[in-house]
């Protein structure tokens, strides 16, 4: 049933950028955008969360209305490789001292969050150094496996990387998603208790953004780079009965072509296996509803 309230109940999931390991703008990329990890999740109350912050992000901080009011922003990184941190000196809300941006991650054993972030803003590779942001800037080492900021509740999970990497789960009122990129699920040579646990993690959720940068058929010669396939993805959505699976980090020699191809037949792959789930190839500009 429809009604006003249940509209009112609605989470906002939108891509900003879905590519892999660096941005490719150019006509094989068209469809599903050149631009690197970004995702912005917008709650019925407000709250807005931004997933990795990739050459994408810089688009996400020009839809807002930045420069009026005041933006509260809860910014998770995954990691720290370039793919996923690179959009952040370019996202238009940090520059304005309205705002306020709390940034989130994973620890890493050389070196802490705010050191790493700033050091790619150093004069030799950026012009603005991060002192010379206006906006309240907030950086914050994740250590528990849950904990809560606003509405929502966040759980995290290690995930399969070359170095320190983490997996949110994000849950409000009932709704969750996942978002799990840049791991290598190789669901055929991973320990069968690291998979359950992994498929206990996703398990209800509304929503999987997963990394899908390849296909079984090229993952021999990708084996050990901590990347998933579109199949790994689509394994994992039916154990764990998610609703919505979106194939996410594309490769960035991977056409517009081959993207729609893999979702062609992710979604045959998933109509025999379940009747509940549907796939999404995540594309620049989309706006899945939870
Ligand atoms: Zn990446």
């Amino acid at each position: 049933m429809t009604t006003e309230e249940d509209k009112n109940d609605t989470v906002k999931v939108k891509f900003w950028g879905a590519r892999g390991s660096i941005p490719v703008p150019g006509s094989r990329t068209v469809k599903y955008g050149g631009n690197t990890s970004c995702v912005e999740v917008r709650l019925p109350t407000g709250q807005l969360i931004v997933l990795d912050a990739g050459t994408g992000i810089r688009a996400l901080g020009n839809s807002l209305n930045y420069k009026e009011g005041h933006l509260d922003i809860t910014l998770f990184l995954t990691h720290y490789h370039w793919d996923h941190i690179q959009g952040l000196p370019f996202f238009g809300p940090a520059y304005h001292p309205n705002n306020t941006i709390r940034i989130m991650g994973i620890d890493h054993p050389e070196l802490h969050i705010r050191e790493i972030i700033s050091a790619q803003m150093e004069p030799i590779y950026f012009p603005v150094s991060l002192s010379r942001l206006k906006a309240e800037i907030k950086f914050d080492i994740i250590w528990g496996k849950y904990f809560e900021i606003g509405d929502i509740r966040v759980e995290t999970i290690e995930a399969k990387h070359l170095g320190p990497t983490l997996s949110y789960k994000i849950s409000f009122n009932g709704k969750s998603l996942v978002y799990m990129t840049d791991t290598e699920l190789d669901r055929n040579g991973t320990d069968s208790k690291l998979l359950d646990k992994i498929v206990a993690f996703v398990q209800g959720a509304d929503l999987l953004i997963h990394d899908a940068q390849y296909s079984d058929q090229e993952y021999p010669q990708k084996k050990g780079w901590g990347h998933s396939t579109w199949n790994d993805s689509a394994w994992l959505a039916v154990e764990a009965e998610v609703q919505k699976l979106a194939l996410f980090h594309h490769d960035p020699e991977r056409s517009d072509r081959q993207v729609d191809h893999f979702l062609e037949e992710c979604n045959e792959e998933l109509t025999a296996k379940s009747k509940s789930t549907t796939c999404w190839g995540a594309m620049e500009g989309l706006e899945l509803l939870l």
